[in-house]
């Protein structure tokens, strides 16, 4: 069951617990224009979403294509909507998404069979987007690391960073494919940015700037071959991504 926490007036976080971990996507609304950030990873976990979508336009926003954040569209009207996402994200549901899904459902009979992959329609960006919704914007930047068609939104006005895959606590989650001196370079930048303020991740903590720190630290000893600082008590998820972090990073030095 999803929870909608109102973090300042006009943001409203949608938060739901998995079987591993959490996720956490959030509404946007301005004067003009709403904006769906991710869809989650059933289309159940948009119905509380729905109500806040009657009065004025919206636009689905995906931070990357993974399940936990893009299965969720067909709980929207989504017919005809404007859904963004960079373009390796559109790319990703060519092949990725559905075998992805089909594995799942194998896996899990029934569980999935609401789910509708709805790749990015008629936006696809490569670097940079920006969203006007009346009073406010939203800054869509392209920082590949986790995948390679992650990205974030700044909010200039509110000094939100959501930060979707790129920002992770206790620990970010590398794939083999993970470009990680791009993502460190990219979290660098946002560190520096000092109207940042809040930085909210989809999985882990909120916080401010120090969260974007801490990730790019954990990248950089794991590259330089340190061994990062992580929490004594890490849940099982996390243990074993952090072997599989060693694994990328070591044969990436290798
Ligand atoms: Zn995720």
């Amino acid at each position: 069951m999803t929870t909608l926490k109102e973090f300042r007036p006009g943001l409203l976080l949608t938060e739901v617990s998995l079987d591993d971990f959490d996720v956490r996507g959030a509404v946007i609304i301005g004067d003009n224009y709403t904006v769906v950030w991710d869809s989650l990873s059933h289309p159940r976990d948009l119905q509380p979403v729905l109500p806040l979508l009657e009065q004025k336009y919206w636009v689905l926003v995906y931070t990357h294509a993974d399940w936990d954040h893009a299965w969720g569209t067909a709980g929207l009207p989504y017919h005809d909507q404007p859904i963004i996402g960079h373009i390796n994200c559109a790319r990703r549901f060519d092949e990725e998404a559905p075998a992805e899904l089909r594995e799942k459902q194998k896996a899990q009979p029934g569980v999935w069979n609401e789910v509708v992959l709805v790749p990015p329609t008629l936006s696809i960006f490569e670097d940079e987007m920006e969203l006007t919704l009346g009073n406010i914007s939203v800054y869509l930047h392209h920082l590949p690391g986790h995948t390679l068609d992650c990205i974030v939104g700044f909010i200039p006005e509110w000094g939100i960073l959501l930060a979707g895959d790129a920002v992770e606590t206790p620990l970010p989650v590398i794939n083999a494919d993970s470009p990680i001196e791009k993502w460190i370079a990219g979290l660098q930048k946002w560190e520096r940015n000092e109207r940042v303020q809040y930085v909210i991740p989809a999985h882990g903590k909120i916080g401010g700037r120090e969260l974007l720190r801490q990730n790019s630290d954990y990248l950089q000893n794991l590259l330089a071959g340190i061994s990062p600082n992580i929490p004594e008590k890490l849940d099982d998820f996390y243990r074993e991504t952090h072997r599989n972090n060693l694994r990328y990073a070591n044969f990436r030095i290798g």
